[in-house]
């Protein structure tokens, strides 16, 4: 069985991982398609973010598809031959938090391709995974495992959008038109925002989030102004949300939203300097957002029911011996949006 390692910043080998043993509870999936996500990219280009280092060889991916080829001896969830999306969290359903229902801040979570604990979580990107029943997913049977593989993003941004609250009829700013942006003008959709606009800072990506509903895409790095319009009268926008994770975008954000008005901060971007004041005086709510808990099951539902297509973002499908090329093609915004390994 073969894997994809990262052993440190631009240093990605496809290498020979041993099978695991199979658990009562456990299945083991022949991996489909596995998406390149920008945690990946972080460890292949930057060797982590933050605080966050790889500190051993790690197996990457979070974002799989794939069909059951065996089963431990207590399985009942699902059958040799199911197709399956695995979700990558695997919460300790025992913590405080995992028991008020917010798996998301399990205090002994373990994420697929993590390096935040240590030893590291080996992730997904492998010909053959072995993980608990309770982490897949039977994907409908007009539903392909590549759109299947897309159901872990798609649900970070039907959280980030339940984070807002109610965006029925609201008007939507999004930041950031990376994967997430992209998705997150598709949730926004899906939840009823009657006018979703959304930047970015290179022209590549923005037709794309054309293609999946957005109203307006507006390139900030060549007009910085773009926006400026919507920040007369205090603002246009009732919610943001910023994917990018720059602190010029936090600020726009601030500018537009009217008073009262939502901020969901996806990007990760670090430290920042806001000017508080205007959080204050408009009485903006800047709220975090954190992975997901029970929007992967509602992500796959909606992709089943033919609600939200993410077809339109999956810009190029390389095979996993490829994996340097297809990390880098995935690096280039210019040249792609999702990029997805077949195995
Ligand atoms: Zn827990």
């Amino acid at each position: 069985m073969r894997a994809i390692v990262a052993h440190a910043a631009h240093d990605l080998r496809i290498e020979e991982a041993p099978a695991l043993p199979l658990e009562p509870r456990d299945i083991c999936v022949q991996v489909a398609y596995g998406g390149i996500c920008g945690s990946d990219l972080h460890y292949f280009n930057d060797g982590g973010f933050g605080l966050v280092r790889l500190r051993e060889p790690m197996i990457l991916g979070h974002e799989v598809a794939g069909t059951v080829t065996a089963l431990g001896s207590d399985v009942a969830r699902v059958k040799v031959g199911d197709r399956v999306a695995v979700n990558p969290s695997v919460p300790c359903n025992r913590c405080r938090y995992c028991l008020e229902g917010r798996q998301n801040h399990c205090l002994d979570m373990r994420f697929y391709g993590s390096a935040m604990r240590f030893p590291h979580v080996q992730g997904a990107f492998r010909e053959a995974l072995v993980c608990n029943e309770q982490q897949a997913h039977t994907v409908a049977d007009h539903l392909s495992l590549a759109e299947a593989a897309m159901a872990e993003p798609l649900a970070v941004c039907l959280h980030a959008v339940r984070r807002a609250g109610s965006v029925m009829g609201k008007r939507v700013l999004v930041t950031g038109c990376g994967p997430i942006g992209a998705l997150s003008v598709v949730a926004a959709r899906r939840a009823g925002a009657s006018e979703v606009i959304v930047t970015d800072i290179a022209d590549a990506t923005l037709p794309y989030a054309l293609r999946v509903g957005a109203d307006r895409a507006l390139n900030v790095g060549r007009d910085p102004d773009a926006l400026a319009n919507y920040a007369v009268d205090k603002g246009y926008f009732d919610v943001a949300l910023e994917a990018s994770g720059a602190e010029a975008a936090v600020r726009t954000a601030i500018d537009v939203v009217r008073p009262g008005g939502v901020i969901v901060q996806l990007g990760l971007g670090g430290d920042m300097k806001l000017p508080i004041n205007a959080i204050s005086a408009k009485e903006l709510q800047l709220r975090g957002t954190f992975r997901f808990h029970e929007e992967y099951p509602l992500a796959l539902e909606f992709m089943a029911k033919g609600l939200i297509d993410v077809k339109p973002l999956i810009s190029a499908t390389v095979p996993f011996a490829q994996a340097r090329e297809a990390f880098e093609l995935a690096s280039d915004r210019s040249r792609s949006m999702k990029v997805q390994l077949s195995f």
